[in-house]
């Protein structure tokens, strides 16, 4: 096992790390989760809370409209009212019950009435039989008003009539700024003496541009910019006023929607535009029958516009909420996945670097303290155990290595011990013969083609017993040893040379090209011997049998039988010889 145990390889990094890449951040989820919750509880709440606001506000609408025509109505009525009011007490005044009717101050007191009312065009006294007696401006004066509904009706009771053109008067009063026809609404009443009896008629023309006037005030009063109208409508359901509607309907046109209940009430079509709309009536309030209804609308798109404002309102302050509720979401999340996105750097600098940093010691919760203090932790024992492991192994293969070496040493010793001659150092006889096997194979597998087969040299040496007897055992050892020195100087690297048993010796040449290749190495030793000198004991010699392996040997008897019959008669021919022996001769 290596030092470093294997880091994570940059592919393997890429490939954990890659994986969460492609799943949504916790940052973006969280911002997504409280942005779209808050924007879902907005919604619902500022819906309900809008819905709630926008009924408020269209009742709030309607009511203003119905205000106006409740207004309008009520300051027509007391107007009305007041004018009949003051027909019936100038028709009970003292002067117009016993005095003369055509009398210069009855004409004083209708100019100065005149005067303080300015809406009065006109009025007048006549007799009985309708003729004018007196009149302000001394206008209409001896002229016959027999034939006119309010004279007609005002010698029973007291009148109040609807809106007409001025008949006999338009030529006389200037003409109206905008060009309409001059029109009245008539108040007349009865003048009776003491006795009841009919004196005369009191009767006045009031402008209708009066009765206009009071509705345009009370609804620029009312709730001026709100684009509420009025409109004043008679019994028969035809517009008085405003001008343009009557036109268009004296025209012909159908101005007025249609009606679902018989009353002007709710949101309700004008010539296809929408209104809200209420009505009035005058009916309950005046003692006249005239019969007008006043109409309030107001087109429905103003009507709606505060409620559309609040609508948008509403919307963008929800939206701007929501923004700065996913902004929080954002900021909160951030708090919570840097933190954890820290930590993973740092587990990945433990995996890399095999050391443990500094883990972040404030962070922003208490969670992330214990995870971070925790992964801190195991970061330094995971690496602790590491190294402990490391250590150990190094150990473990120190042995390991001491003890093969002991082993190879043991076995190499025991190799040594099992081949080797203990006095001499050469081989011993088993190696020798295990060598010999070895180069018969040789011989069996190359030499057959080449010719060339192995050699044996047994060499003995030369009256040994004397050397014992003489100079003693051990000094017949250390000549041994010499011997086998010499031997081992003498032969070349691949030649084996063996102890053979005693004071005998045996040399394995290995592929030789013929016999006298091994003759000359045996004379090369018999030489050195002969002219070497053993401090022990002096000269001496050796004898050598000589014979070459055949590869026709079956085994390895024949081959040291053959070199050992050799030496015998090396021995025997005077020693200090050297003598061949050919495969084929006689053992
Ligand atoms: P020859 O010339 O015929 O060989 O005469 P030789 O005296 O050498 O006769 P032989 O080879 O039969 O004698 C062997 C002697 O070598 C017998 C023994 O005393 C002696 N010898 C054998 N092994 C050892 C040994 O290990 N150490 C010592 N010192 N002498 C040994
Ligand atoms: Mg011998
Ligand atoms: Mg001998």
């Amino acid at each position: 096992m290596p030092d470093n145990p294997t880091p994570a390889s940059p592919d393997s990094i890429a490939a954990t790390s890659a994986a969460p890449r492609r799943l949504p951040g916790l940052r973006g989820q969280i911002s997504l989760w409280i942005g779209g919750l808050a924007l879902a509880i907005l919604t619902l709440v500022g819906g309900y809370m809008g819905k709630l606001a926008a009924d408020e506000i269209y009742h709030a609408q309607q009511a203003a409209v119905h205000a106006t025509a409740e207004s309008a109505a009520e300051l027509l009525a007391t107007q009305l009212r007041d004018r009949e009011r003051e027909i019936e007490l100038l028709s009970v005044a003292p002067y117009l019950i016993d005095g003369p009717l055509d009398s210069v101050q009855v004409r004083a007191v209708l100019d100065r009435r005149q005067v303080l009312q300015d809406e009065f065009a006109w009025l007048g006294v006549t007799d009985a039989d309708g003729a004018v007696l007196q009149a302000t401006g001394g206008m209409l004066v001896g002229r016959s008003v027999a034939q006119r509904d309010w004279f007609i009706a005002a010698r029973e009771r007291i009148y109040v009539g609807d809106v007409h053109e001025a008949k006999l008067l338009a030529t006389m009063l200037p003409a109206l700024p905008n060009g309409e026809p001059t029109r009245f609404i008539d108040f007349a009443a009865p003048i009776r003496d003491a006795e009841g009896r009919l004196r005369g008629v009191i009767g006045t023309h009031a402008h209708w541009r009066w009765v206009t006037g009071l509705v345009e005030g009370v609804v620029r009063r009312q709730s001026p910019g709100s684009g509420i109208d009025a409109l004043i409508i008679d019994r028969q359901g035809r517009v008085l006023y405003p001008e343009a509607l009557k036109l268009a309907q004296a025209g012909g046109a159908s101005v007025l929607p249609l009606l679902p209940n018989g009353r002007f009430e709710g949101e309700l079509q004008f010539a296809g535009k929408a209104y809200l709309v209420s009505e009035a009536k005058l009916q309950a309030r005046t003692n006249t029958a005239l019969g007008w209804r006043i109409v309030a609308r107001q087109p429905l798109e103003q009507a709606m516009r505060p409620v559309r404002e609040l609508m948008r309102e509403l919307v963008l302050l929800g939206l701007l909420a929501a923004a700065a509720l996913a902004l929080a979401a954002l900021l909160l999340a951030r708090r919570i996945s840097l933190p954890v996105e820290q930590l993973a750097r740092l587990a990945v600098r433990v995996e890399r670097e095999r050391i443990v940093p500094d883990f972040p010691e404030r962070p922003a919760a208490r969670e992330l303290s214990r995870l971070s203090q925790a992964m801190q932790s195991m970061a330094g024992s995971l690496l602790d155990t590491e190294r402990q492991l490391q250590k150990t192994n190094a150990t473990l293969e120190a042995q390991v290595e001491q003890r093969t070496a002991e082993l190879q040493a043991a076995n190499a010793a025991l190799e040594h011990l099992a081949t080797r001659d203990p006095l001499t150092g050469l081989h011993n006889r088993r190696s020798l013969d295990t060598r010999l096997i070895e180069a018969y194979a040789l011989d069996r597998r190359y030499g057959a083609g080449s010719g060339r087969v192995h050699g044996l040299l047994l060499i003995d040496v030369d009256h040994f017993k004397r050397i014992n007897d003489e100079f003693g055992h051990p000094a017949g050892d250390e000549v041994l040893r010499q011997l086998a020195a010499l031997l081992q100087a003498s032969v070349r690297v691949n030649d084996v040379a063996a102890r053979f048993g005693g004071e005998e010796f045996a040399v394995l040449l290995p592929e030789l090209a013929g016999p006298l290749e091994a003759v000359m190495a045996a004379e090369k030793i018999r030489m050195a011997v002969e002219a070497a000198v053993f401090p022990a004991v002096g000269k001496l010699t050796v004898s050598i049998g000589v014979s070459l392996a055949s590869l026709e040997d079956l085994e390895l008897r024949p081959l040291i039988a053959r070199t050992d019959a050799a030496l015998y008669e090396a021995k025997r021919g005077g020693r200090n010889a050297v003598v061949l022996k050919e495969a084929d001769a006689p053992v």
